[in-house]
């Protein structure tokens, strides 16, 4: 790095912009949104990243000709904070959504064969949009589906603000509300670990029911799944970068932060390697435990629960074939150890044969595996799955391991999460896992940026941009 700051005076001169200065440690989702929030208001903004590129967890890299994603991500309609910020990005027609929620369910277990089920919304009102297809679903017996229908109405009866919810656990909460082990993992988990990294057993209610009533119980097209058609660096680090540039952010990859302090006059120094950039406001957009590391003292009352939040792993199967075998965006399958499956082939560019990549959640028991034991469970698994895999020929299987993908949504995590604003005047935190009453998606990513930068906006006495209060209103 070259330029330092400057001189605060200098910057009221230019016009429309503010003479604040504000330093954004982090370029994933939550830190790339507080700059762009933070520029929008005319706050004068440095975004540091380690890493060469921006998007964190969520990235792509190059294989040969094929460009891979770290992990499959997906959205949901009811995603709006997300969605605000693929349009601010100009990334929305690149991540489209369904028209409508349909989720094909494959059952490997039955004795008579495959058995396809799906998944899909009416445009009934809410919860009537789920009932056919609920009424229809053959993966579970009648009794079990009228069961589901109640446990639903239960839990959409649950109050989210309420704290004690986050101290019990989900599974127990469904097996209490009649829900068989087959409608678990029939139902409850297919969804539910996808998008908890946690089977039900081991997640917090709070965050569980804040899942489910939102995605499936506030408005009828509210699970709706979007999903990038382009490489995730194409929208997280091309778009994201283009952006912010646009917006006049100043932004910093291969360079790491290694302290923050604040003087006497609430000034903050950020030290990178070569150079202290000097700022009104600091946003500290880190994974928890980086965070712990550069938080100064007495930023926050408990800093050691930081260290408390547990991490979860997520595994993704990259199997590349010489032919197309699976015929649907993506599907989803019970009977077998392989959770959602996605056909990558347009997004990587690969031009023959097709690319399917298998989002492997809550993968404590694989995430060390080596690629041989994986290769010989999955490809005979993909077989039995799709039988065009049948005859195919494999030209590349490759595994991509995020020990860390998510927070461990476990029961307890709601009291461990910090908000936004810290002791320390001037100094925010962003990032998925803070208390942003979401689990560990990119919609809690851009909340969380979003709650960061409306906070030191208003220490910072600016207005906030308006397309930020409808964000921090869904917020
Ligand atoms: C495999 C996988 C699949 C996923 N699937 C989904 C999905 O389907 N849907 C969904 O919504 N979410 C999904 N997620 C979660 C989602 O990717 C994350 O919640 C989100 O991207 C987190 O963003 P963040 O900005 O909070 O943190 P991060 O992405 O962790 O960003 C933090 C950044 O800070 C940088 N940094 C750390 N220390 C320093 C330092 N000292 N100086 C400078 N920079 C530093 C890091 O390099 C990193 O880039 C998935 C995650 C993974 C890994």
């Amino acid at each position: 790095m070259t330029e330092g700051t400057r001189p605060e005076g200098s910057l009221a001169d230019i016009p429309g912009h503010s003479g604040r200065d504000a330093v954004v440690i982090g370029g994933g989702l939550a830190g790339i949104t507080s700059a762009l929030a933070l520029a929008d208001a005319g706050v004068r903004v440095t975004l540091i990243e380690g890493r060469p590129r921006l998007g964190g967890l969520a990235f792509s890299f190059q294989r040969g000709d094929l460009t891979v994603d770290n992990g499959q991500h997906v959205y949901l309609r009811c995603c709006t904070a997300y969605r605000w910020f693929l349009d601010r990005i100009e990334g929305t027609a690149l991540a489209p959504l369904q028209d409508r929620l349909d989720v094909p369910v494959l059952d490997l277990d039955k004795p008579e064969g495959r058995r396809l089920g799906r998944l899909r919304r009416d445009a009934l009102p809410v919860p009537l949009h789920l009932g056919r297809s609920l009424a229809t679903y053959p993966h579970l017996s009648l009794a079990e589906r009228a069961k589901v229908g109640r446990a639903a109405l239960a839990l959409k009866g649950l109050d989210l603000a309420d704290p004690t919810l986050d101290t019990q656990d989900f599974g127990s909460w469904l097996t209490a509300h009649g829900q068989s082990a087959r409608a678990v993992e029939a139902l409850w988990d297919l969804v539910g670990v996808a998008t908890l990294n946690a089977v039900a057993g081991d997640a917090s209610l709070g965050l569980a029911a804040m899942v489910f009533k939102t995605g499936l119980l506030s408005d009828p097209g509210a699970a709706d799944i979007g999903w990038a058609h382009v490489p995730l660096g194409e929208l997280h680090d091309r778009l994201a970068r283009k952006a912010l540039d646009t917006a006049g952010v100043r932004t910093e990859v291969r360079t790491r932060v290694t302290s923050i302090s604040s003087d006497e006059n609430g000034r903050w120094s950020v030290e990178v390697p070569g150079e202290t950039l000097h700022a009104d406001a600091v946003v500290l957009a880190v994974a928890q435990r980086e965070a712990y590391d550069l938080l100064p003292d007495g930023a926050l009352d408990a800093p050691e629960k930081l260290l408390e939040i547990g991490t979860a792993p997520i595994l993704n199967v990259h199997v590349v074939y010489d032919r197309k075998v699976l015929s649907t965006p993506f599907l989803t399958a019970l009977g077998t150890p392989v959770q959602w499956v996605f056909d990558r082939t347009e997004a990587s560019g690969l031009r023959d044969g097709q690319y399917l990549a298998l989002s492997q959640s809550a993968a404590q028991d694989e995430i060390d595996e080596p690629v041989a034991a994986l290769r010989e469970r999955y490809l005979p698994e993909l077989e039995r799955l799709l039988p065009g895999a049948r005859g195919a020929h494999v030209k590349d299987f490759f595994v991509t391991r995020e020990r860390t993908a998510t927070f461990a949504p476990t029961p307890g995590v709601g009291r461990l999460r910090p908000g936004a604003r810290t002791k320390a005047s001037g100094l925010y935190l962003a990032g998925a896992w803070t208390a942003t009453g979401w689990p560990a998606t990119m919609e809690s990513a851009v909340r969380s940026g979003v709650s960061a930068a409306g906070a030191a906006l208003s220490a910072l006495g600016r207005p906030r941009p308006s397309h930020l209060f409808s964000v921090e209103e869904a917020a």
